[in-house]
Parts: structure tokens; sequence; C-alpha cells
């Protein structure tokens, strides 16, 4: 993968640096009758300008780079040029603005496509309600970590979590709490983390965290930092504190594919539940 996007690279640097180059060449070398051609050499500028701005879509660069090759093509126009020609110099400058406006107008599309296709990744793997990846994302990380983690043999940890007697929380204050208390979790688990875990909202009231380079030891320690923290949290609606607990299944991957993990999280997480929730359960086979 790296491999190709250096080759692209380097592909789209020679054709910037070709065609930066030529139009001064064509400039020094061209013979007087063919000189009323000149703007339209000048026009190859474009080229370098287009791909520089795929490479780098920032506005910034665009106006930097377009700056750049006019001052280059202007410097090289009067060097070259013996005697002043007014003609000539004001096609030049027409043309500037022609070939300006082709650049802009490219670039406004291609920001407003790339911003769009951000925008469309962002609602397909954030979860709109507590700004968590969703299972979407789950699904990505998974499909890179997992061959990641088998060929640098290091341990890796999933946790399900689950809200204890969600439903009530709903039945009781409402939904719009129940949503709270699904932001509250949220929070609690972004808060636990280091930068290099990722967590999701899996589903519903189901939360799913990722711990690379741990072992079971340190996961389940995690896993219980978690849940005494959400215990202990001060949950509150309309100034009344609600009793907010969670239950963590943990399991340490173990060359099963992607199902067989979540399976043996879930497992645990099912145990857990069963034993009287608010608590933690490694997953044993
Ligand atoms: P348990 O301790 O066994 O997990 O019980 P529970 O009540 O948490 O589990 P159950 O699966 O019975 O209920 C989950 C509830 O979560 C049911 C569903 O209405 C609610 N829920 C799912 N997604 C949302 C959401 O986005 N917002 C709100 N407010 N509720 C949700
Ligand atoms: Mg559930
Ligand atoms: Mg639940």
């Amino acid at each position: 993968m790296a491999k190709i996007v250096l080759k692209r690279k380097i592909v789209l640097w020679s054709i910037v640096v070709v065609f930066a180059v030529l139009p001064i060449i064509i400039a020094f070398n061209l013979k007087e009758e063919l000189q009323r051609l000149s703007s339209f050499f000048w026009s190859l500028f474009l080229i370098p300008n287009i791909v520089i701005m795929i490479m780098y879509p920032k506005w910034k660069v665009i106006i930097g780079t377009a700056l750049f090759f006019s001052v280059l093509k202007y410097v090289t126009h009067f060097i070259e040029e013996d005697s002043f020609n007014r003609i000539e110099t004001v096609a030049l400058i027409l043309e500037s603005f022609v070939d300006g406006a082709i650049l802009f107008t490219v670039s406004y599309f291609v920001l407003r496509h790339n911003k769009l296709v951000k925008y469309m990744e962002k609602l397909i793997i954030v979860d709109s309600l507590t700004g968590l990846y969703n299972r979407r994302y789950f699904d990505l990380y998974m499909e890179k970590t997992i061959p990641f983690h088998q060929r640098i043999n290091s341990p890796l940890i999933l946790i399900m979590v689950d809200i204890d007697h969600f439903k009530k929380i709903n039945d009781n204050y409402g939904h719009l709490c129940g949503d709270e208390a699904l932001k509250h979790i949220s929070d609690m688990i972004k808060r636990n983390v280091r930068t290099s875990d990722a967590y999701v909202r899996f589903g519903g009231e189901e939360f799913a965290i990722m711990l690379p380079n741990t072992d079971l030891g340190e996961g389940q320690r995690f896993a219980e930092r978690l849940r005494k923290a959400v215990n202990q949290s001060d949950f509150t609606h309309y100034n009344e504190h609600i009793p907010i607990s969670i239950s963590l299944g943990v399991s340490l991957y173990k060359g099963e594919n992607v199902e067989g993990f979540i399976e043996k999280a879930d497992k645990a997480l099912y145990k857990a539940k069963e034993n009287g929730r608010n608590q933690v359960v490694i997953f044993s086979y």
C-alpha cells in the first residue's frame, strides 16, 4: 500500500517537473515565427498547478503555486524577450486570467468534492448521538488490526460493555434521559482509555473497546477501573442522581476470526449479566 502511494507521488511530481520546465525551454528556443504561440505554451503551467492542487488540496497551496508559476512565467518572458512587445505582454496577462479562472474553478469543485467525501465518511462511521465511531468503523478497524497483531505477535484485547438495566432508565425517566445516559457512558469510556485504544458504540446500549498491545491482566485491570468509575459517577437527570452501572466481557485474541473474537467477549459479558451485573468477566473456554 505504502509502495503504491510512493509510486503515485513520484509519477505526479515527475509530471510537475516536466511541465514546469517544458514551457521555459520552449520560451528560450521558440523560433521567431512561432512566437505568437507562446501564450499557448505558457498555458502548460496549468498542468503542474492542477497536479499540485490534487496532491495538496488546500487554498493556501493552490494560491501559492499559482503565484509561483505566474512569477516564473513573467520573469522568464522578460528575460527571454529582447525588446518589449506590448501585444505579447497583453496576451500574456489575458492568458493568466483565463488560466487562473480555469484553475480556481477546477480547485473549487475538487475541494468541495473532498469536503463532501469527508462528511459522508463521517456520516457512515460516526454515531450521531454519542459522537463515537460505530459498528462499521469497528469492522474496518478489526480488518486492519487483527492481521497487524498476528504479524507482530502482540496481545489484543476486546471488551464488550453493556449498560445494566438500561431499559429501566428509559422506562422510568424517559428516552431523552436514556440518550443522556448513553452520552455519559461514552464520555466515561473516552476519559479512561489511552490514546492508542479504540472504542465504538457497537449498537443500542452496547460499546466495544479495543486495547492493542495489552495482555489479559492489563485488560482486566482496565475493565475493572472503568466499571468502578461508571458505578461511582454522578449521572444526573433534572438534578436527580440516577444510579448507573455497566457489565463488561473481556477477551484476548487467540487467532480466531472477528466474529469468533466478538463471540468470546459476548459470552463473557453474558456471564457478567448472569452473575448479577455491574462486574467484569474474563472469557475462558
Ligand atoms: P441488561 O442489564 O440485561 O442489559 O438489561 P437492559 O435493560 O439494559 O437491556 P435490554 O436489551 O432489555 O434493553 C436495551 C434497551 O436499550 C432497549 C432499547 O429501547 C434501548 N435503546 C437502544 N438504543 C437506544 C438509544 O439510542 N437511545 C435510548 N434512549 N435507548 C436505546
Ligand atoms: Mg444490550
Ligand atoms: Mg443492557
